[in-house]
């Protein structure tokens, strides 16, 4: 607990946007987050009162950091399972806990139990050796079981020479059928100790190159019952896997069909709309849920929500402080967020979310908003 205040302190192991949105959102809770960052430069220590420098492959850095916090949490998959049994040994409530977030670290170990659960996933294998891929059948989709994001540590496989030179690389792999998707859809649910659900709309994720580039809430199109189908599927998952906090389901829709593709178990790209766009947005939810604070309301606050993100852009042009002068110009209903960070091109720096009534107006109004803060024009 915070002595100043008599309000309890969180503490979010990445310095990432995902905890510089999570700080934003402990301020209206009379909070403070405490963010371990590897670097002062990174977006939520930029912004956080209570910053400490360090690394989270560091024990004793980590211990230092959750000592005095009253929950601790992340804003990336990457802390080594063992160094949070050894918080939670030291008596720290750190959500999600180790045996649930394996498996968002682990995309083998995500596959297996989603299979014991009888939960729907692309046909798929561990590979040790080439004939697991051969023997598999080509084209088929490989994916490295740790550390991928944003597409990295996904290959599509043609042919057998290219599956010969990843197996060279020595990376620990899966592979999986190439489904044939017509989207990829998310379902963003919050579970706390106590037990308590609560389920967002349905989004439909829109990538280009293996990035988020869009979300649109509700997903456009959905059938009702579908949608129910998906939640459902998302609150049995964080039941069955005993998370607390978010759990962001990504989703395949084929024909006939829906298949989990990913886990998340932490704020989630696919649910930045609900800043604005949701009664409660996913990261004062994921707070509440890691304190142990009932869940808040998840309904739209507009029919038609959309959220771009802003990659960097080429070099050059104007100024990011002339592009957000422009946008607000040309469209002052559409909300900014950028994160602080370097532009680098292709890296997230920020995104921007339009509500209204009109799916295409919307989603035009988004795109060009997102365009004007890349590139300028
Ligand atoms: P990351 O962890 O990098 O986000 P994902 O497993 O989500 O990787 O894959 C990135 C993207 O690659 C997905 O959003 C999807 O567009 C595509 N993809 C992944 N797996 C498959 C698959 N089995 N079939 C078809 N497309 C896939």
């Amino acid at each position: 607990m915070d002595g100043r205040t008599g309000l309890p302190l969180v503490g979010m192991v990445g310095g990432g946007q995902l905890a510089r949105m999570t700080h934003q959102a402990a301020i209206s809770l009379g909070q403070s987050l405490r963010v371990l960052s590897v670097s002062a430069d990174d977006s939520a220590a930029l912004v956080a009162a209570d910053v400490r420098i360090g690394s989270h492959t560091d024990l004793t850095a980590l211990r230092e950091f959750a000592g005095g916090c009253d929950a601790v949490t992340f804003d990336h998959e990457h802390v080594p399972g063992d160094h949070i049994r050894a918080l939670e040994k030291d008596g720290i409530k750190v959500y999600p806990s180790a045996d649930a977030l394996i498996f968002a670290q682990d995309k083998g170990r995500m596959r297996e139990r989603l299979s014991e659960l009888g939960a729907p996933v692309p046909r798929w294998r561990r590979v040790r050796e080439l004939a697991d891929i051969t023997g598999f059948g080509l084209p088929a989709v490989a994916k490295a079981t740790t550390g991928g994001y944003d597409g990295r540590g996904v290959w599509m496989l043609q042919d057998e020479a290219q599956a010969q030179e990843l197996i060279a690389t020595g990376t620990s792999l899966i592979v999986e059928e190439r489904v044939p998707l017509r989207r990829e859809l998310a379902a963003l649910v919050a579970r706390s100790p106590f037990g308590q659900v609560a389920a967002y709309p349905i989004v439909e994720t829109v990538q280009q190159d293996g990035i988020c580039v869009e979300v649109i809430a509700p997903a456009p199109g959905l059938p009702e019952q579908r949608a129910l189908e998906a939640q459902q599927l998302a609150i049995d998952l964080a039941t069955a896997l005993g998370v607390v906090g978010l759990l962001a389901v990504e989703l395949f829709e084929t024909d006939d069909d829906l298949m989990v593709n990913e886990l998340a178990m932490r704020p989630h790209n696919s649910g930045h709309w609900t800043i604005e766009g949701a009664r409660t947005s996913q990261f004062e939810q994921h707070l509440r849920a890691v304190l142990d604070y009932p869940m808040g309301a998840t309904t739209l606050t507009a029919p038609v929500v959309v959220m771009a993100n802003v990659l960097g852009g080429p070099p050059g042009g104007i100024s990011i402080d002339e592009r957000v002068h422009h946008l607000f110009a040309e469209d002052p209903g559409a909300r900014v967020h950028l994160y602080g960070k370097q532009v680098r091109p292709g890296r997230k720096i920020g995104h921007v979310t339009v509500l209204g009534d009109d799916l295409a107006e919307v989603r035009a109004r988004a795109a060009r908003a997102a365009k004007r803060l890349q590139e300028g024009i």
